[in-house]
């Protein structure tokens, strides 16, 4: 756990958090800020800074992967679809420096992204 990190708080639940989804190492709450709809983050409850710090050999990706059909599904999205996104550093806009994925459904998406 990185101390100064929001997420990793959210994680170890020292900020109080809505999880919808939650395993040993993955937890998903609603975003605070929804650009849609439906708008979920998933993060790994381990500190991983952003995508470029995942090692080949590493579960990770595949634990967050892994947890979007049955979330969807969960949040009505499977039907019409939604749309998965990771913004790494600066170009892409992140903000908060711990690896997460956004899931936004239940509008129709534009693109390509702003
Ligand atoms: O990809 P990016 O780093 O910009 O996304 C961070 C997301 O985390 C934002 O959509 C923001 O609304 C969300 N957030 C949150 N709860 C917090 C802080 C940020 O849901 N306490």
């Amino acid at each position: 756990m990185q101390t100064d990190c929001i997420f990793c708080k959210l994680a170890a639940k020292e900020i109080p958090v809505q999880a919808i989804y939650e395993d040993e190492h993955v937890i998903a709450f609603p975003d605070i800020n929804p650009a849609a709809p439906t708008h979920v983050l998933i993060i790994p409850k381990q500190h991983v800074a952003n995508l470029l710090e995942v090692s080949p050999e590493s579960p990770l990706m595949a634990q967050l992967m892994g947890v979007i059909p049955r979330i969807a599904a969960q949040l009505g999205l499977a039907e019409e679809g939604f749309r998965v996104v990771i913004n790494t550093k600066e170009h892409a806009g992140q903000t908060v420096h711990h690896l997460h994925l956004h899931l936004l459904g239940g509008r129709i998406m534009t693109w390509p992204p702003g």
